[in-house]
């Protein structure tokens, strides 16, 4: 039997596998294929905040992927509603809070190949390859991993990375709370004329957010969100047609638009697991939580559940007791939760006051942002709690780890 089995090689599985290797916890890594963009390549980066950025320097991946990020050193906000009570245009800088950046824009292509090299590599991990977990049989002391291949696993704790209709979750009996998301994101990296200067902007349209987020030189990555209809008919446009698109939507921010790389269509969902644990089963990632693209909040909330959870088990190993006990399940849901359940709700509101034709809505959110870019005391406390929750970091995303 094991301690420890994490489920699902997605970057909130590898990251979990890495944080408890280096809290020294020997654990198995189930990899199944990892497609998330199907037959096509992941055209999406990440927008990694500081302390994400720490994990991965502190599992030891960051020198990795460095060369392959931007900094991001200012995010801009410019409504584009439409609205009667339009917002103003904000500008949130890293040197307002006394940072260098906020964080760096991380290939996501780039970044699961270096967790997958590091975590070959880690004698803590063993690598399972596998077409996947087909079944879970929950008893008292363990959870029993039946794998596609017929072999089975036992376990103390499982933690689930197995992504957003996680298998997992269903056999530990947590249910969801979801809110219907029509819109589909179209992502993909294009090259344009002018500099970037480490901005990222966010424009808030009434189909939801268009960002574009800067990468090395004089190119930025893209997430355009739309209605299904509208994104199929952006993803199916030939590439001189979708930068003459973009380049107009963009209403002339970074210049003539060069050269556009593939787009993928990503369909959104919003959903919160009702747990973040139960029947030694742990929830990270988008098991637990899946959200649209508003504020780079997705991974950064699940490389937070990766951290917790390692130090959790790592505490719990050494104490000489049970990682998957109802005690250890608790500390981690008592951690984790309050995280999860806010970011939702904050980018759920966002993403509604958006799409929202109602007058009283769109004044409300003109009238909140007004007061953001006004009161600077609100906007430095905005800036921090959008990088991480209130409360001490766990270890793994402190630099004195180091
Ligand atoms: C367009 C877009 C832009 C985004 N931009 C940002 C951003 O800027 N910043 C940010 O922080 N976040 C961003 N996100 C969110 C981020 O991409 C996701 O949170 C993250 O990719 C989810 O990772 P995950 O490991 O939880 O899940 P997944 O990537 O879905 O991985 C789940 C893994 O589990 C495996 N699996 C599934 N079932 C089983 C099974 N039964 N047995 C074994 N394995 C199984 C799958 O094969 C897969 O490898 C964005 C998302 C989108 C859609």
């Amino acid at each position: 039997m094991q301690d420890v089995i994490v489920v699902g090689a997605g970057p909130a599985g590898l990251c979990t596998a890495l944080a408890l290797a280096e809290r020294g916890v020997p654990n198995t890594l189930i990899a199944a294929p990892h497609r998330p963009a199907g037959d096509k390549p992941d055209t999406r980066t990440a927008a990694l905040f500081n302390p994400s950025i720490q994990l991965l320097r502190n599992i030891g991946v960051w020198n990795a992927v460095v060369e392959h990020c931007a900094p991001l050193a200012a995010i801009r906000l410019i409504d584009d509603t439409a609205a009667i009570f339009r917002a103003p245009e904000l500008t949130f800088h890293a040197s307002e809070i006394a940072e260098a950046v906020f964080g760096f824009n991380v290939p996501q292509v780039r970044l699961l190949a270096a967790l997958n090299a590091k975590a070959q590599d880690a004698a803590a991990v063993r690598i399972v390859e596998s077409a996947g977990v087909r079944d879970f049989s929950i008893g008292e002391d363990l959870v029993t991993l039946h794998l596609a291949e017929g072999d089975s696993l036992d376990a103390r704790l499982v933690i689930a990375a197995d992504g957003r209709n996680s298998l997992a979750r269903r056999a530990a009996g947590i249910s969801v709370k979801e809110s219907p998301c029509n819109q589909t994101a179209v992502a993909c990296a294009f090259w344009h004329q002018r500099d970037h200067q480490s901005v990222s902007t966010e424009f808030h349209r009434r189909a939801g957010p268009m960002t574009v987020v800067p990468m090395p030189g004089r190119a930025s990555s893209l997430v355009w969100v739309e209605r299904p209809e509208t994104a199929a008919r952006l993803g199916a446009m030939d590439d001189k047609e979708f930068a003459r698109n973009l380049q107009r939507n963009l209403q002339g921010l970074l210049g003539e638009i060069a050269q556009v790389g593939p787009r993928v269509l990503f369909p959104l969902s919003h959903m919160t697991a009702a747990a973040m644990g139960r029947n030694r089963i742990a929830l990270i990632g988008e098991a637990a939580h899946a959200m649209p693209p508003i504020g780079a909040q997705g991974l950064n909330l699940s490389l937070r559940d990766a951290a917790v959870v390692a130090e959790i088990a790592g505490e719990a190993l050494q104490a000489g007791n049970d990682p998957g006990s109802p005690f250890c399940l608790g500390a981690y849901q008592d951690a984790r939760l309050p995280d999860a359940k806010e970011r939702s709700f904050a980018v759920g509101s966002l993403n509604a006051a958006l799409i929202s034709g109602l007058i009283p809505v769109q004044l409300a959110r003109g009238a909140g942002l007004h007061l953001i870019n006004a009161v600077p005391p609100l906007r430095r406390r905005l800036m921090h709690l959008g990088l991480a929750p209130r409360g001490p970091l766990p270890p793994l995303m402190r630099r004195e780890t180091l």
